[in-house]
C-alpha cells in the first residue's frame, strides 16, 4: 500500500506506474488525462514508405518551384512545381489536391503558350 501525493489516499502498488527502479507517487488514476488517452488514441504512429518519403521530397521541390514561381511570374516555374506536386498528392491519395494542382498545371500550362 502507497500514499499518493495528489489524492493523499492509500492504494495498493500496482495503482502507482513503475517507472526508473521505483514506484511513482501519484497513483495512474490522479495521472490519467482523458485528453492525452484521446489524441494518443487519435494520431496512429506510422512509418513512411521508400515511394512516400521519396516523394514527399520531390513534394518539396515542387513547392521551391511554386514559391520561385509566385515571385517571377514565370510560367516554366509554375509547371515544373505542380508536375513535382502532383506526385506527391498523388501518392498520397488526396485527390482533391490532386485537382488542384492538375487545375494550375492546365492553367498555367495555357497560359505559358499563349505567352509564346
Ligand atoms: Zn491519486
Amino acid at each position: 500500500m502507497r500514499k499518493c501525493n495528489k489524492c493523499s489516499s492509500r492504494k495498493p502498488d500496482w495503482m502507482f506506474k513503475f517507472y526508473k527502479g521505483k514506484h511513482k507517487l501519484t497513483c495512474r488514476s490522479c495521472e490519467y488525462r482523458w485528453w492525452r488517452r484521446l489524441l494518443k488514441f487519435m494520431v496512429r504512429e506510422r512509418k513512411l514508405t521508400p515511394l512516400e518519403r521519396m516523394s514527399s521530397r520531390v513534394g518539396y521541390m515542387g513547392t521551391g518551384f511554386l514559391i520561385a514561381g509566385q515571385w517571377t511570374l514565370e510560367p516554366v516555374l509554375f509547371i515544373i512545381g505542380f508536375c513535382c506536386v502532383i506526385i506527391q498528392v498523388s501518392v498520397r491519395r488526396q485527390w482533391n489536391l490532386v485537382i488542384l494542382q492538375l487545375n494550375g498545371l492546365t492553367a498555367w500550362t495555357i497560359h505559358f503558350f499563349n505567352s509564346l
